[in-house]
Protein backbone atom coordinates (compact mmCIF):
# COMPACT_ATOMS: atom_id res chain seq x y z
CA UNK A 1 0.00 0.00 0.00
CA UNK A 2 1.23 3.54 -0.82
CA UNK A 3 2.07 5.62 1.79
CA UNK A 4 0.93 8.84 0.78
CA UNK A 5 2.19 12.48 1.45
CA UNK A 6 -0.10 13.33 4.17
CA UNK A 7 0.05 10.05 5.97
CA UNK A 8 3.87 10.68 5.93
CA UNK A 9 3.86 14.00 7.81
CA UNK A 10 1.38 12.39 10.56
CA UNK A 11 3.94 9.29 10.77
CA UNK A 12 6.67 11.92 11.40
CA UNK A 13 4.57 14.02 13.92
CA UNK A 14 3.64 10.92 15.90
CA UNK A 15 5.52 11.35 19.02
CA UNK A 16 7.71 7.79 19.98
CA UNK A 17 7.29 5.89 23.51
CA UNK A 18 10.39 7.44 24.85
CA UNK A 19 9.17 10.33 24.31
CA UNK A 20 5.36 9.64 25.91
CA UNK A 21 7.18 8.21 28.79
CA UNK A 22 9.69 11.37 29.52
CA UNK A 23 6.48 13.84 29.38
CA UNK A 24 4.41 11.75 32.07
CA UNK A 25 7.09 11.93 34.77
CA UNK A 26 5.68 15.64 34.72
CA UNK A 27 2.18 14.37 35.82
CA UNK A 28 2.30 13.17 39.38
CA UNK A 29 -0.96 10.80 38.40
CA UNK A 30 1.73 8.37 36.84
CA UNK A 31 3.88 8.49 39.93
CA UNK A 32 2.94 5.47 41.15
CA UNK A 33 1.81 3.93 38.48
CA UNK A 34 4.16 0.62 37.45
CA UNK A 35 6.48 1.01 34.56
CA UNK A 36 5.02 -2.42 33.00
CA UNK A 37 2.20 -0.67 33.03
CA UNK A 38 2.89 2.85 31.72
CA UNK A 39 5.22 1.40 29.14
CA UNK A 40 1.96 -1.34 27.75
CA UNK A 41 -0.54 1.81 28.01
CA UNK A 42 1.78 4.15 25.88
CA UNK A 43 2.91 1.46 23.46
CA UNK A 44 -0.87 0.43 22.87
CA UNK A 45 -1.88 4.23 22.30
CA UNK A 46 0.76 5.17 19.91
CA UNK A 47 0.27 2.26 18.36
CA UNK A 48 -3.39 2.64 17.93
CA UNK A 49 -2.61 5.75 16.56
CA UNK A 50 -0.42 4.92 13.63
CA UNK A 51 -3.39 2.30 13.00
CA UNK A 52 -5.53 5.16 12.17
CA UNK A 53 -3.12 7.24 10.63
CA UNK A 54 -2.29 4.09 8.00
CA UNK A 55 -6.11 3.02 7.76
CA UNK A 56 -6.67 6.45 6.39
CA UNK A 57 -10.30 6.82 7.48
CA UNK A 58 -10.87 9.25 10.55
CA UNK A 59 -9.67 12.54 9.53
CA UNK A 60 -6.05 12.99 12.25
CA UNK A 61 -5.49 16.36 12.79
CA UNK A 62 -1.93 17.38 14.46
CA UNK A 63 -3.38 18.46 17.94
CA UNK A 64 -4.33 14.65 18.21
CA UNK A 65 -1.03 13.80 18.14
CA UNK A 66 0.28 16.27 20.43
CA UNK A 67 2.38 14.65 23.39
CA UNK A 68 -0.12 16.09 25.86
CA UNK A 69 -3.11 14.72 24.56
CA UNK A 70 -1.93 11.71 23.73
CA UNK A 71 -0.95 11.28 27.48
CA UNK A 72 -4.43 11.60 28.33
CA UNK A 73 -5.25 9.06 26.46
CA UNK A 74 -2.71 7.15 28.24
CA UNK A 75 -4.15 8.18 31.50
CA UNK A 76 -7.21 6.65 30.72
CA UNK A 77 -5.87 3.52 29.79
CA UNK A 78 -3.77 3.38 32.70
CA UNK A 79 -6.72 3.43 34.78
CA UNK A 80 -8.17 0.65 33.04
CA UNK A 81 -5.37 -1.30 33.74
CA UNK A 82 -5.06 -0.42 36.85
CA UNK A 83 -8.98 -1.48 37.83
CA UNK A 84 -9.90 -4.81 38.32
CA UNK A 85 -10.77 -6.57 34.98
CA UNK A 86 -13.55 -8.73 37.46
CA UNK A 87 -15.60 -6.18 38.24
CA UNK A 88 -19.48 -6.54 39.54
CA UNK A 89 -22.09 -5.53 37.60
CA UNK A 90 -25.97 -4.91 38.28
CA UNK A 91 -28.08 -7.49 36.34
CA UNK A 92 -31.06 -5.86 34.97
CA UNK A 93 -31.32 -8.62 32.32
CA UNK A 94 -34.18 -10.68 34.71
CA UNK A 95 -32.28 -13.68 33.61
CA UNK A 96 -31.85 -14.78 37.28
CA UNK A 97 -28.97 -17.41 36.12
CA UNK A 98 -27.22 -15.64 33.83
CA UNK A 99 -24.41 -18.17 33.15
CA UNK A 100 -22.13 -14.79 31.60
CA UNK A 101 -22.78 -13.01 34.76
CA UNK A 102 -21.84 -15.16 37.08
CA UNK A 103 -25.06 -17.48 37.83
CA UNK A 104 -25.64 -17.63 41.33
CA UNK A 105 -25.02 -14.72 43.88
CA UNK A 106 -24.38 -16.51 46.88
CA UNK A 107 -26.49 -16.32 50.78
CA UNK A 108 -25.33 -14.29 53.58
CA UNK A 109 -23.72 -17.10 55.17
CA UNK A 110 -22.19 -18.34 52.22
CA UNK A 111 -20.25 -15.21 51.99
CA UNK A 112 -19.37 -15.44 55.65
CA UNK A 113 -18.18 -18.47 55.60
CA UNK A 114 -15.59 -17.89 52.45
CA UNK A 115 -14.49 -14.97 54.28
CA UNK A 116 -13.49 -16.68 57.46
CA UNK A 117 -12.00 -19.66 55.55
CA UNK A 118 -10.19 -17.40 52.62
CA UNK A 119 -8.26 -15.43 55.72
CA UNK A 120 -7.79 -18.35 58.30
CA UNK A 121 -5.84 -21.77 58.14
CA UNK A 122 -8.77 -24.41 58.42
CA UNK A 123 -9.66 -28.36 58.98
CA UNK A 124 -9.87 -28.55 54.71
CA UNK A 125 -7.80 -32.12 55.08
CA UNK A 126 -7.50 -32.72 58.58
CA UNK A 127 -9.99 -35.03 61.10
CA UNK A 128 -9.78 -32.52 64.43
CA UNK A 129 -12.01 -35.26 66.69
CA UNK A 130 -7.96 -37.30 66.07
CA UNK A 131 -6.01 -34.85 64.43
CA UNK A 132 -4.31 -36.85 61.73
CA UNK A 133 -4.66 -36.24 57.95
CA UNK A 134 -9.16 -36.15 57.01
CA UNK A 135 -10.72 -35.67 53.70
CA UNK A 136 -12.05 -32.50 51.93
CA UNK A 137 -14.73 -34.52 50.37
CA UNK A 138 -16.37 -35.27 54.09
CA UNK A 139 -16.85 -31.83 54.64
CA UNK A 140 -20.03 -31.36 52.88
CA UNK A 141 -20.39 -35.26 52.68
CA UNK A 142 -22.75 -35.65 55.82
CA UNK A 143 -25.40 -32.99 55.03
CA UNK A 144 -25.55 -33.38 51.42
CA UNK A 145 -26.52 -37.35 52.40
CA UNK A 146 -29.03 -35.88 54.68
CA UNK A 147 -30.91 -33.00 52.44
CA UNK A 148 -30.85 -36.24 49.15
CA UNK A 149 -31.68 -38.80 50.81
CA UNK A 150 -28.27 -40.56 49.04
CA UNK A 151 -26.19 -42.87 50.86
CA UNK A 152 -22.50 -41.24 49.88
CA UNK A 153 -21.87 -37.77 48.11
CA UNK A 154 -18.82 -35.98 46.44
CA UNK A 155 -18.20 -32.70 44.98
CA UNK A 156 -15.92 -31.84 42.02
CA UNK A 157 -14.85 -28.48 40.55
CA UNK A 158 -18.25 -28.13 38.29
CA UNK A 159 -21.02 -30.44 36.92
CA UNK A 160 -18.93 -30.72 33.23
CA UNK A 161 -16.30 -32.17 35.60
CA UNK A 162 -18.37 -34.26 37.72
CA UNK A 163 -20.23 -36.19 34.52
CA UNK A 164 -16.71 -36.19 32.77
CA UNK A 165 -15.43 -38.06 36.28
CA UNK A 166 -18.74 -40.84 36.57
CA UNK A 167 -18.35 -41.47 32.83
CA UNK A 168 -14.70 -42.28 32.83
CA UNK A 169 -15.53 -44.46 36.32
CA UNK A 170 -18.24 -46.52 35.01
CA UNK A 171 -17.60 -46.61 31.60
CA UNK A 172 -14.45 -46.32 30.41
CA UNK A 173 -14.26 -48.42 27.15
CA UNK A 174 -17.44 -50.23 27.50
CA UNK A 175 -20.71 -48.53 26.03
CA UNK A 176 -23.35 -46.17 27.67
CA UNK A 177 -26.81 -45.95 26.45
CA UNK A 178 -28.39 -42.65 26.07
CA UNK A 179 -31.84 -41.95 24.31
CA UNK A 180 -31.28 -39.59 21.53
CA UNK A 181 -33.58 -37.45 22.82
CA UNK A 182 -31.47 -36.33 25.74
CA UNK A 183 -28.12 -35.53 23.81
CA UNK A 184 -27.89 -32.38 24.92
CA UNK A 185 -25.55 -29.32 23.94
CA UNK A 186 -25.54 -27.05 27.17
CA UNK A 187 -23.71 -23.85 25.79
CA UNK A 188 -20.05 -23.00 26.35
CA UNK A 189 -19.40 -26.38 23.50
CA UNK A 190 -20.24 -28.74 26.71
CA UNK A 191 -21.60 -31.44 24.72
CA UNK A 192 -23.04 -34.81 25.83
CA UNK A 193 -21.47 -37.07 23.13
CA UNK A 194 -18.15 -35.35 23.45
CA UNK A 195 -17.97 -35.69 27.03
CA UNK A 196 -18.49 -39.25 26.50
CA UNK A 197 -16.31 -39.36 24.06
CA UNK A 198 -13.55 -37.94 26.08
CA UNK A 199 -14.20 -40.50 28.97
CA UNK A 200 -13.12 -43.14 26.94
CA UNK A 201 -17.19 -44.32 26.99
CA UNK A 202 -18.99 -46.11 23.96
CA UNK A 203 -22.33 -43.96 22.81
CA UNK A 204 -24.90 -46.28 21.83
CA UNK A 205 -27.78 -43.72 21.32
CA UNK A 206 -31.60 -45.44 21.13
CA UNK A 207 -34.71 -44.54 20.23
CA UNK A 208 -35.54 -40.77 18.51
CA UNK A 209 -35.44 -37.53 19.17
CA UNK A 210 -39.18 -37.16 20.35
CA UNK A 211 -39.97 -40.36 21.97
CA UNK A 212 -37.72 -43.18 23.22
CA UNK A 213 -39.22 -46.43 24.92
CA UNK A 214 -38.25 -49.12 27.38
CA UNK A 215 -37.39 -51.78 24.62
CA UNK A 216 -35.26 -49.29 23.21
CA UNK A 217 -32.83 -49.43 25.80
CA UNK A 218 -33.41 -53.49 26.66
CA UNK A 219 -32.76 -54.26 23.30
CA UNK A 220 -29.57 -52.46 22.98
CA UNK A 221 -28.01 -53.49 26.14
CA UNK A 222 -25.28 -56.22 25.38
CA UNK A 223 -22.16 -58.11 27.53
CA UNK A 224 -20.16 -54.77 27.35
CA UNK A 225 -23.10 -52.43 28.32
CA UNK A 226 -21.33 -50.19 31.39
CA UNK A 227 -24.20 -47.74 31.84
CA UNK A 228 -27.19 -46.41 31.09
CA UNK A 229 -27.38 -42.87 31.21
CA UNK A 230 -30.36 -40.17 31.49
CA UNK A 231 -29.47 -36.66 30.74
CA UNK A 232 -32.27 -34.03 31.87
CA UNK A 233 -33.03 -32.07 29.15
CA UNK A 234 -32.16 -29.04 30.49
CA UNK A 235 -32.31 -26.14 27.96
CA UNK A 236 -35.34 -27.21 25.46
CA UNK A 237 -38.02 -29.41 25.69
CA UNK A 238 -39.69 -31.46 23.19
CA UNK A 239 -43.40 -30.68 23.29
CA UNK A 240 -46.18 -32.79 21.39
CA UNK A 241 -45.74 -36.26 20.38
CA UNK A 242 -43.09 -36.91 22.57
CA UNK A 243 -42.64 -40.50 25.08
CA UNK A 244 -39.17 -41.08 27.61
CA UNK A 245 -38.33 -43.59 29.74
CA UNK A 246 -39.09 -42.73 33.28
CA UNK A 247 -35.70 -42.98 35.53
CA UNK A 248 -37.52 -45.96 37.79
CA UNK A 249 -38.21 -47.46 34.57
CA UNK A 250 -34.53 -47.60 33.64
CA UNK A 251 -33.58 -48.29 37.24
CA UNK A 252 -35.42 -51.50 37.05
CA UNK A 253 -33.77 -52.70 33.81
CA UNK A 254 -30.38 -51.64 35.31
CA UNK A 255 -31.25 -54.06 38.15
CA UNK A 256 -32.23 -57.23 35.73
CA UNK A 257 -29.13 -56.51 33.71
CA UNK A 258 -26.72 -55.60 36.52
CA UNK A 259 -25.73 -52.54 34.86
CA UNK A 260 -25.69 -48.88 36.48
CA UNK A 261 -27.74 -45.94 36.30
CA UNK A 262 -26.85 -42.50 36.23
CA UNK A 263 -28.53 -39.48 35.86
CA UNK A 264 -27.37 -36.41 34.81
CA UNK A 265 -29.71 -33.75 36.35
CA UNK A 266 -28.06 -30.57 35.13
CA UNK A 267 -29.59 -27.98 37.21
CA UNK A 268 -30.11 -29.95 40.33
CA UNK A 269 -32.53 -28.65 42.67
CA UNK A 270 -33.72 -29.69 46.21
CA UNK A 271 -36.90 -27.71 46.06
CA UNK A 272 -40.17 -28.56 44.36
CA UNK A 273 -40.75 -24.86 42.36
CA UNK A 274 -44.35 -26.35 41.66
CA UNK A 275 -44.81 -25.47 45.50
CA UNK A 276 -44.04 -22.00 44.44
CA UNK A 277 -46.15 -21.51 41.47
CA UNK A 278 -43.58 -22.56 39.00
CA UNK A 279 -43.06 -25.32 36.48
CA UNK A 280 -41.61 -28.52 38.18
CA UNK A 281 -38.30 -29.00 38.00
CA UNK A 282 -36.80 -32.76 38.91
CA UNK A 283 -35.41 -32.80 42.31
CA UNK A 284 -32.21 -34.04 43.36
CA UNK A 285 -34.13 -36.21 46.30
CA UNK A 286 -36.74 -37.72 43.82
CA UNK A 287 -34.04 -39.23 41.57
CA UNK A 288 -32.21 -40.72 44.48
CA UNK A 289 -35.70 -41.63 45.36
CA UNK A 290 -35.83 -43.64 42.34
CA UNK A 291 -33.09 -45.79 42.93
CA UNK A 292 -30.64 -44.45 40.70
CA UNK A 293 -27.00 -45.12 41.61
CA UNK A 294 -25.70 -41.93 40.49
CA UNK A 295 -27.07 -38.59 40.18
CA UNK A 296 -24.78 -35.22 38.98
CA UNK A 297 -25.69 -31.44 39.08
CA UNK A 298 -24.40 -28.13 39.36
CA UNK A 299 -24.24 -26.13 42.25
CA UNK A 300 -24.42 -22.65 41.24
CA UNK A 301 -27.23 -23.10 38.91
CA UNK A 302 -30.58 -23.64 40.77
CA UNK A 303 -29.19 -24.27 43.85
CA UNK A 304 -27.90 -21.10 44.37
CA UNK A 305 -24.30 -21.67 45.15
CA UNK A 306 -20.65 -21.36 44.13
CA UNK A 307 -19.54 -23.31 41.22
CA UNK A 308 -19.32 -26.72 41.88
CA UNK A 309 -20.31 -30.41 40.81
CA UNK A 310 -22.32 -32.24 43.00
CA UNK A 311 -22.50 -36.40 43.04
CA UNK A 312 -24.49 -38.17 44.85
CA UNK A 313 -25.40 -42.07 45.02
CA UNK A 314 -24.46 -45.20 46.50
CA UNK A 315 -21.71 -46.68 48.17
CA UNK A 316 -19.97 -48.78 46.49
CA UNK A 317 -20.51 -46.62 43.44
CA UNK A 318 -19.16 -43.55 45.31
CA UNK A 319 -16.63 -45.53 46.63
CA UNK A 320 -15.01 -46.12 42.89
CA UNK A 321 -15.17 -42.51 41.67
CA UNK A 322 -13.77 -41.08 45.00
CA UNK A 323 -10.74 -43.57 43.92
CA UNK A 324 -10.32 -42.50 40.32
CA UNK A 325 -7.42 -40.42 39.75
CA UNK A 326 -8.96 -37.85 38.09
CA UNK A 327 -10.54 -36.86 40.74
CA UNK A 328 -7.31 -35.05 41.74
CA UNK A 329 -7.67 -32.57 38.60
CA UNK A 330 -11.19 -31.78 39.31
CA UNK A 331 -10.51 -30.97 43.42
CA UNK A 332 -12.73 -28.73 44.78
CA UNK A 333 -11.17 -25.50 46.03
CA UNK A 334 -11.73 -25.01 49.73
CA UNK A 335 -13.03 -21.72 49.28
CA UNK A 336 -15.50 -23.49 47.19
CA UNK A 337 -16.24 -25.86 49.58
CA UNK A 338 -17.18 -22.83 52.29
CA UNK A 339 -19.31 -21.25 50.31
CA UNK A 340 -21.19 -24.74 49.44
CA UNK A 341 -21.39 -25.34 52.96
CA UNK A 342 -22.88 -22.06 53.92
CA UNK A 343 -25.52 -22.82 51.21
CA UNK A 344 -26.27 -26.13 51.79
CA UNK A 345 -26.84 -26.00 55.03
CA UNK A 346 -30.24 -23.72 54.33
CA UNK A 347 -31.77 -26.88 52.72
CA UNK A 348 -32.38 -28.63 55.83
CA UNK A 349 -35.21 -25.96 57.13
CA UNK A 350 -35.30 -24.65 53.18
CA UNK A 351 -39.23 -23.99 53.49
CA UNK A 352 -38.28 -21.40 55.88
CA UNK A 353 -35.22 -20.14 54.41
CA UNK A 354 -36.35 -20.10 50.97
CA UNK A 355 -35.50 -16.13 50.94
CA UNK A 356 -31.69 -16.71 52.46
CA UNK A 357 -30.93 -17.78 48.96
CA UNK A 358 -30.65 -15.33 46.48
CA UNK A 359 -31.32 -17.32 43.53
CA UNK A 360 -34.49 -19.05 45.06
CA UNK A 361 -35.87 -15.32 46.80
CA UNK A 362 -35.36 -14.12 42.88
CA UNK A 363 -37.58 -17.04 41.35
CA UNK A 364 -40.49 -17.17 43.90
CA UNK A 365 -40.43 -13.01 43.95
CA UNK A 366 -44.11 -12.03 44.32
CA UNK A 367 -44.55 -9.79 40.80
CA UNK A 368 -45.83 -7.07 43.58
CA UNK A 369 -42.60 -6.80 45.04
CA UNK A 370 -40.79 -6.52 41.79
CA UNK A 371 -43.38 -4.06 41.12
CA UNK A 372 -43.03 -1.62 44.51
CA UNK A 373 -39.08 -1.86 43.11
CA UNK A 374 -39.65 -0.71 39.73
CA UNK A 375 -41.81 2.32 40.90
CA UNK A 376 -38.81 3.17 43.55
CA UNK A 377 -36.11 2.87 40.58
CA UNK A 378 -38.71 5.20 38.06
CA UNK A 379 -39.03 7.38 40.78
CA UNK A 380 -35.56 7.76 41.68
CA UNK A 381 -34.67 8.35 37.49
CA UNK A 382 -37.21 11.18 37.35
CA UNK A 383 -35.62 12.97 40.62
CA UNK A 384 -33.02 13.67 38.54
CA UNK A 385 -35.56 16.01 37.38
CA UNK A 386 -34.05 16.05 33.37
CA UNK A 387 -36.69 16.92 30.94
CA UNK A 388 -35.31 15.17 28.19
CA UNK A 389 -35.39 11.18 30.08
CA UNK A 390 -38.65 9.57 29.78
CA UNK A 391 -39.34 6.98 32.19
CA UNK A 392 -41.64 4.18 31.72
CA UNK A 393 -42.90 1.45 34.14
CA UNK A 394 -43.43 -1.83 32.06
CA UNK A 395 -44.83 -5.52 32.32
CA UNK A 396 -42.26 -7.33 31.28
CA UNK A 397 -41.22 -11.78 31.38
CA UNK A 398 -37.76 -12.40 33.37
CA UNK A 399 -36.24 -15.88 32.65
CA UNK A 400 -35.26 -18.51 35.07
CA UNK A 401 -32.11 -19.37 32.98
CA UNK A 402 -29.69 -21.74 33.96
CA UNK A 403 -30.54 -24.46 31.42
CA UNK A 404 -33.51 -24.77 33.51
CA UNK A 405 -37.19 -24.47 33.33
CA UNK A 406 -36.79 -23.28 29.01
CA UNK A 407 -40.36 -23.23 28.77
CA UNK A 408 -40.57 -20.83 31.78
CA UNK A 409 -41.53 -17.15 31.45
CA UNK A 410 -41.75 -15.22 34.70
CA UNK A 411 -44.07 -12.28 34.73
CA UNK A 412 -42.04 -9.42 35.67
CA UNK A 413 -41.75 -5.71 36.27
CA UNK A 414 -38.90 -3.41 35.04
CA UNK A 415 -38.26 0.17 33.81
CA UNK A 416 -37.54 1.19 30.08
CA UNK A 417 -36.10 4.41 29.83
CA UNK A 418 -35.58 7.32 26.47
CA UNK A 419 -33.23 10.42 26.32
CA UNK A 420 -34.31 12.63 23.97
CA UNK A 421 -31.91 13.42 21.41
CA UNK A 422 -29.54 10.06 22.59
CA UNK A 423 -30.05 6.84 20.66
CA UNK A 424 -31.18 3.62 22.84
CA UNK A 425 -27.34 2.22 21.96
CA UNK A 426 -25.71 4.94 23.45
CA UNK A 427 -27.78 4.63 26.60
CA UNK A 428 -27.37 1.17 26.53
CA UNK A 429 -23.26 1.57 26.10
CA UNK A 430 -23.09 4.28 28.60
CA UNK A 431 -24.87 1.62 31.62
CA UNK A 432 -22.18 -0.86 29.91
CA UNK A 433 -19.30 1.59 31.05
CA UNK A 434 -20.43 2.88 33.87
CA UNK A 435 -17.92 1.86 36.96
CA UNK A 436 -20.34 0.02 38.24
CA UNK A 437 -21.65 -2.18 34.52
CA UNK A 438 -25.24 -2.19 34.55
CA UNK A 439 -26.39 -4.59 32.28
CA UNK A 440 -29.91 -4.22 30.50
CA UNK A 441 -31.38 -4.82 27.29
CA UNK A 442 -33.17 -2.87 24.39
CA UNK A 443 -36.51 -3.30 23.54
CA UNK A 444 -39.38 -1.24 21.86
CA UNK A 445 -36.77 1.34 21.18
CA UNK A 446 -35.90 1.84 25.10
CA UNK A 447 -33.70 0.45 27.78
CA UNK A 448 -34.84 -1.56 29.98
CA UNK A 449 -34.24 -2.73 33.30
CA UNK A 450 -36.19 -5.46 34.97
CA UNK A 451 -36.32 -5.35 38.67
CA UNK A 452 -36.13 -9.24 39.68
CA UNK A 453 -32.57 -9.22 39.40
CA UNK A 454 -31.80 -5.96 40.81
CA UNK A 455 -30.96 -5.68 44.40
CA UNK A 456 -32.25 -2.74 46.38
CA UNK A 457 -29.29 -1.43 47.22
CA UNK A 458 -28.36 -1.28 43.62
CA UNK A 459 -30.88 1.39 42.99
CA UNK A 460 -28.88 4.36 43.82
CA UNK A 461 -26.14 2.97 41.18
CA UNK A 462 -28.23 2.89 38.33
CA UNK A 463 -29.75 6.62 39.43
CA UNK A 464 -26.06 7.65 39.85
CA UNK A 465 -24.90 6.21 36.58
CA UNK A 466 -27.96 8.18 34.75
CA UNK A 467 -26.90 11.02 36.50
CA UNK A 468 -23.56 11.08 35.22
CA UNK A 469 -24.51 10.01 31.60
CA UNK A 470 -27.41 13.13 31.62
CA UNK A 471 -23.95 15.60 32.59
CA UNK A 472 -22.13 14.49 29.42
CA UNK A 473 -24.97 14.37 26.47
C1 LIG B 1 -25.30 -27.13 33.02
C2 LIG B 1 -25.26 -28.58 32.73
C3 LIG B 1 -24.05 -29.28 32.79
C4 LIG B 1 -22.75 -28.58 33.10
O1 LIG B 1 -22.72 -28.09 34.38
P1 LIG B 1 -21.64 -26.98 34.77
O2 LIG B 1 -21.95 -26.68 36.20
O3 LIG B 1 -21.85 -25.81 33.88
O4 LIG B 1 -20.30 -27.57 34.59
C5 LIG B 1 -24.07 -30.63 32.52
N1 LIG B 1 -25.21 -31.26 32.21
C6 LIG B 1 -26.40 -30.63 32.15
C7 LIG B 1 -27.64 -31.41 31.77
C8 LIG B 1 -26.46 -29.25 32.41
O5 LIG B 1 -27.64 -28.61 32.34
Amino acid sequence: MDVTEKQQTLLRMLPGVDYILELSKEDPFFNNIPKSVLVRSIRSVVENLRTIIMDDKQDITDTKLSGSIILETVKNSVKQAMTSNLKRIVNATGVVVHTNLGRSILADDAVENLLTIASRYSNLEFDLSTGVRGSRYSIVEDILCEISGAEAAMVVNNNAGAVLLCLETLSNGKKVIVSRGELVEIGGSFRIPDVMAKSGGILKEVGTTNRTHRDDYENAIEHDTGLLLKVHTSNFSVVGFAADVSLEELVALGAKYQIPVMEDLGSGTFVDFSKYGLLKEPTVQESVASGADVVTFSGDKLLGGPQAGIIVGKKDILGRIKKNPITRALRIDKLTLAALEGTIRHYRNIDREMDSIPTLRMLTLPVGHIETKATELAKLLENTGDSRMSVKLMDLSSRPGGGSFPLLKLPSKGVGVTVRGVSVNFIEKKMRDNDIPIIGRIEEDRFIMDLRTILDDELPVIKKAFENMLRKV
